[in-house]
C-alpha cells in the first residue's frame, strides 16, 4: 500500500504534485486542532507542515507509522523534536529555500529605511510635497554594513550588499569557518556595532543569543544607524528598540520577527515613524513558498525510500 503523507496546512502545488508523481496518497485536515491532528495521523507515515499545526508529543505518539516530521520553513518550534527523535521520527526542515528570499527582504529593508520611502510615502500621500527638501535619504554605497552571523542568509546578505550595492562589509560569526574575502571578519560584536551604518543580525534563537542587542548595544551603535532583524523574535530585547528608536539613539530599524508573535496590535513600535515591520514574512514570497513546498516533500521521498 502507498505510503501517507499528513499536510495539516495546505502547500504550494509543486510539492503535492511531486509527492503524488512519486506515488504517495495525501491526506489533508479539516482543521489544525490538537484532537483533529491527533485522529487523523494515525496511520500516516509522514507530516509535512507549517508552522501552525502543533506537532506535540500527543500528536507524535498518535502517528505510530510516523517515520518523518518535515517542516515547511526553517524554525522547527512547533514540533516537539526530543519527542520525534526518542520515537526514531526524522525531523527535517528546508533552510536552502529561504535563503535567498529572506536575504532580499533584508535588502529591501535597507533600501526603504536610507530611502526613507514609508515616510516619503505618507507624507505625499498627506499632500506634502516639500517632504523632498526637509528629509534627505541616505545612500547605500561606500556604507559599512555590519552583519551578525554569517551562515546561509548572513552570507547572501554580505554578497548582495558588496556586490550590489558597493557596500564594505562587516562580519561577526565566532563559529563560521569560512568568511568571504570581501568581508572584515572582527572578533568582537562591539566592534561592529560601533563601526556600521546598517547592522543586520542572522542568528538563530539560542540561549546564547537570546537579547544579543539590547541597551547596551544599542548605546554603542551610530547616531546614524539603521538596525535590521529578520531572524528570530528574542534575540532582540524590543523595550531596548523601543527606547533607542524613541531616544533617536539609532536612526531606524526594520524588524520582520517580534518577541511575541502575532505581535499585539498596540506594540509601541508600531506608532513609531522610524521602523519598518513586517508580520514574519521575509522568507513568504511566491517562489520562496514554491521551493519550501518542494524541498518539504522531497525530504520525505528521501526518508521513506531509505
Ligand atoms: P545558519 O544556521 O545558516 O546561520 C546562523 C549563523 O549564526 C551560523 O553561521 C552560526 O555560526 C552563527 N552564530 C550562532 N551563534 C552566534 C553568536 N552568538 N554570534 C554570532 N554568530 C552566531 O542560519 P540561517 O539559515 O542563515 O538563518 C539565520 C536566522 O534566520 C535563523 O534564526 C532562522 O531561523 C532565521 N530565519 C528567518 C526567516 C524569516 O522569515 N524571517 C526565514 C528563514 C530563517
Amino acid at each position: 500500500m502507498n505510503s501517507t503523507i499528513y499536510i495539516p496546512l495546505d502547500i504550494e502545488k509543486e510539492g503535492k504534485d511531486y509527492l503524488e508523481k512519486n506515488g504517495y496518497r495525501l491526506k489533508f485536515a479539516e482543521d489544525v486542532h490538537k484532537s483533529t491532528l491527533i485522529k487523523d495521523v494515525e496511520n500516516c507515515d509522514a507530516i509535512l507542515t507549517r508552522s501552525n499545526a502543533i506537532i506535540d508529543e500527543d500528536v507524535i505518539k498518535a502517528g505510530k507509522n510516523l517515520k518523518i516530521i518535515s517542516k515547511y520553513g526553517v524554525g522547527i518550534n512547533n514540533i516537539n523534536v526530543d519527542i520525534a527523535t526518542d520515537q526514531g521520527i526524522y525531523v527535517t526542515s528546508t533552510p536552502e529555500a529561504n535563503a535567498n528570499v529572506v536575504a532580499e527582504h533584508v535588502l529591501a529593508f535597507m533600501l526603504a529605511l536610507s530611502k526613507r520611502i514609508t515616510i516619503m510615502d505618507e507624507a505625499l500621500k498627506a499632500g506634502n510635497f516639500d517632504i523632498r527638501q526637509k528629509v534627505y535619504s541616505d545612500d547605500l554605497e561606500g556604507k559599512n554594513v555590519g552583519v551578525i552571523g554569517l551562515g546561509r542568509i548572513g552570507k547572501l546578505v554580505a554578497e548582495k550588499a558588496h556586490y550590489g550595492f558597493n557596500m564594505n562589509v562587516l562580519g561577526y560569526d565566532p563559529y563560521v569557518t569560512q568568511v568571504p574575502e570581501f568581508v572584515a571578519h572582527k572578533n568582537e560584536l562591539e566592534d561592529i556595532l560601533q563601526e556600521s551604518d546598517f547592522i543586520s543580525l542572522h542568528l538563530p534563537k539560542l540561549t546564547s543569543t537570546k537579547h544579543i542587542i539590547s541597551s547596551e548595544q544599542f548605546n554603542i551603535m551610530k547616531k546614524n544607524a539603521f538596525f535590521i532583524n529578520a531572524s528570530r523574535g528574542g534575540t532582540v530585547d524590543e523595550s531596548a528598540l523601543l527606547s533607542a528608536l524613541k531616544n533617536k539613539t539609532i536612526a531606524g530599524a526594520g524588524i520582520d520577527v517580534f518577541e511575541q508573535e502575532p505581535p499585539n496590535t498596540n506594540n509601541e513600535l508600531f506608532s513609531l515613524e522610524n521602523i519598518i515591520v513586517t508580520p514574519h514574512s521575509a522568507a513568504l514570497s511566491k517562489e520562496g513558498a514554491r521551493k519550501m513546498s518542494l524541498h518539504a516533500a522531497k525530504q520525505i521521498d528521501q526518508v521513506l525510500k531509505g
